[in-house]
């Protein structure tokens, strides 16, 4: 059976990084088709899965890979913004992030230090702030 498989999928495109949000993406419209109960959505969803399951037999490598590049060209900014902020969230915990008051500098701190002076790398200027 996993032969077989094997061979049905040789040549064929299989999935990328577009592919797998595509299916995430289908889900969520599939699920909140479900939910409005509208005719429209999973329709919608329906087509998506379709269009899921022919990248991903699709035996035109070549298009499909410059279609993935195109996603995550466009993509880009945002997947940047968001591993910024789960960057963000994950410092949280363990360091305090200040704006110094005179340039706006973001300033690092680590957490529980009690109030200390901070002093601001770019333009000196000293501020007291809880840690
Ligand atoms: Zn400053």
């Amino acid at each position: 059976m996993r032969e077989k498989f094997m061979r049905f999928m040789y040549g064929r495109y299989g999935v990328d990084a577009f592919g797998k949000e595509l299916l995430i993406f289908t889900i969520v419209l599939l699920l909140l088709g479900r939910w409005t109960r509208s005719e429209f959505l999973s329709m919608l969803s329906w087509a998506f899965l379709f269009y899921s399951y022919f990248r991903m037999f699709s035996k035109n490598i070549y298009k499909r890979s410059a279609e993935n590049q195109l996603y995550l060209k466009k993509t880009y900014k945002l997947r940047c913004w968001l591993a910024r902020q789960k960057n963000m969230m994950a410092q949280r915990k363990t360091h305090h992030i200040y704006k110094c008051p005179t340039c706006r500098q973001k300033i690092r701190i680590p957490r529980g230090k009690g109030r200390i002076e901070i002093r601001c790398p770019k333009c000196n200027t000293t501020f007291i702030k809880k840690s």
